[in-house]
Order: structure tokens, then C-alpha cells, then sequence
């Protein structure tokens, strides 16, 4: 899988060396679009840590407390 980075003005998929998208010229947004996906896969794994915590917790923790 290679990294693409998507212009902000027109959608287009471009191959992430690039600094200018090849469609309408303007200039790519590289390192936050990098760092955009990393930040995104990192809290994707938080919610999925949360939901394990929650659901461990549901029932590791007594019911009859209020
Ligand atoms: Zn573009």
C-alpha cells in the first residue's frame, strides 16, 4: 500500500512524493496528510482499546452497586 495524498481543492488522488497536486497545480498539504492518517489509525485503536476496557469492565465490576 503507497501513500496518497488527496488534494484539498479538487479530490485527486496523488502519489505521495508529489508536492503539487497533478491536476490543478496546487500545492499538497504532504506531512499533514501523513501525519493526518497516523493520527487517525492511533485513535482508531483507541476506541477499540476503550471498547475492550468497557466491556471488561461491565463485567468484571459488580452490578449490585449503585
Ligand atoms: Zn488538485
Amino acid at each position: 500500500m503507497s501513500p496518497h495524498i488527496t488534494c484539498l481543492y479538487c479530490q485527486q488522488a496523488n502519489p505521495a512524493p508529489e508536492t503539487e497536486c497533478r491536476q490543478c497545480g496546487m500545492p499538497l498539504p504532504a506531512e499533514a496528510a501523513l501525519a493526518g492518517e497516523r493520527r487517525l489509525r492511533r485513535f482508531t485503536w483507541f476506541c477499540v482499546g476503550l471498547t475492550v476496557f468497557c466491556t471488561v469492565m461491565f463485567f468484571w465490576l459488580p452490578r449490585d452497586i449503585v
